[in-house]
């Protein structure tokens, strides 16, 4: 068996190696997570860059059985913020030079739907002079959709894939047409061939996950070269059919630090690429992110929802900071960063370094 600490200065990994970094615990673990900083430093910097995220409608025509707001869900209220509640949101983004946006969304594709999006994004350039930069995380749409709003102003945009595993899929969404592995396989490659620069990611410490699956999920995301990810542990929610098999979870704690042990492996894995501080780490620790931030992740996702509306957009359970309004959300997390001893980058985009690149 290779030594641990031989893995850790390699550059490519096996799937076995990958399995190795994922267990780790006590001293090697230890050792990851400062290999993985260290990797970070060497690669992309010390700087941490902020979207702003919108969570604009909890309106959504899937089903996905692990998420708080699916549509067969009736104890949430459903909401749809005003064109104008979202402008102001992103003007006070653009004002505090937050540099880039995230407009996320539940799941529809109706002309309606498309023309609205569209028409936002194009104001959303105009009242910021076209220096905010907006990704964007509105689910699977036609190639034709993707184009039209990469035009209208959208570079970046985010569809998570939950898991790799083509069978682990089909146990965690509806089996049905609209619910198809290959289908949102397609959405990213179509995302790839419209300029995106294209994040997915993974539940980390789903039921009937193996340790396996995870490392073929960062192998996963190493194929489809992605620019950037964002993934956190998977927390069950009370009201969703995934919640019957809660007894084959790991501890919130054990999936909190396996989601930091996957964010640090995928940091050796792909040196250069953006990775999110996700929202659901912090879930479970109130510092959660803060760690991630010291392990590899650059990006951290301040909330700008409006908050008459954050308490119906929870897709997990225990969702954090559902009082806080977007001054007090930028506040405290300038306060949790500088603890993390990460420099927050101001008014930049903060491209994926990865993507960047590849363009060249
Ligand atoms: S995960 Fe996304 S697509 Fe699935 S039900 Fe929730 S909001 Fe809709």
């Amino acid at each position: 068996m290779k030594p641990f600490q031989d893995i850790l200065l390699q550059t490519d990994f096996s799937h076995g190696d990958l399995v190795t970094l994922i267990s780790a615990e006590g001293d090697e673990r230890q050792l990851l997570f400062q290999q993985a900083q260290k990797v970070k430093l060497e690669n992309i910097g010390n700087k941490v860059y902020f979207r702003g995220l919108v969570e604009f409608s909890n309106v959504c025509a899937k089903d996905c059985l692990y998420c708080g707001i699916r549509k067969s869900n009736e104890n949430v209220i459903r909401y749809e913020a005003t064109d104008d509640e979202i402008l102001e949101a992103c003007r006070f983004a653009w004002e505090n030079r937050f540099g880039s946006v995230v407009l996320q969304s539940g799941e529809l594709s109706s002309p309606a739907f498309v023309n609205r999006i569209d028409a936002l994004l194009r104001k959303i350039k105009q009242l910021s002079n076209n220096e905010l930069g907006i990704t964007l995380s509105c689910g699977e749409q036609s190639l034709d959709t993707y184009r039209r709003w990469f035009e209208s102003g959208a570079h970046r945009y985010l569809l998570r894939i939950e898991s790799s595993n083509p069978e682990l899929y089909r146990k965690i969404h509806p089996n049905n047409d609209f619910h198809r592995f290959d289908i949102r396989l397609q959405a990213l490659d179509d995302l790839r061939k419209a300029g995106y620069q294209v994040g997915t990611g993974v539940m980390i410490g789903l039921p009937f996950q193996t340790i396996e699956d995870l490392a073929n999920d960062l192998l996963f995301l190493k194929q489809l070269d992605v620019d950037m990810v964002g993934m956190g542990p998977y927390i069950e929610h009370e009201d969703t059919p995934l919640y019957e098999f809660r007894h084959h979870l790991k501890t919130k704690q054990e999936r909190f630090d396996l989601a930091l042990k996957m964010i640090a492996s995928l940091r050796l894995l792909m040196p250069d690429i953006n990775i999110a501080a996700a929202t659901a780490l912090q879930a479970i620790d109130p510092a959660g992110r803060e760690k991630a931030l010291t392990i590899g992740a650059n990006i951290i996702m301040p909330n700008l929802t409006p908050t008459k509306y954050r308490k119906e957009y929870q897709l997990y359970e225990d969702k954090p900071c559902l009082d806080e309004d977007a001054e007090l959300c930028r506040n405290c997390l300038e306060a949790r960063i500088e603890i993390s001893g990460c420099e927050i980058s101001y008014g930049e985009w903060g491209d994926s370094k990865h993507f960047r690149k590849n363009k060249a």
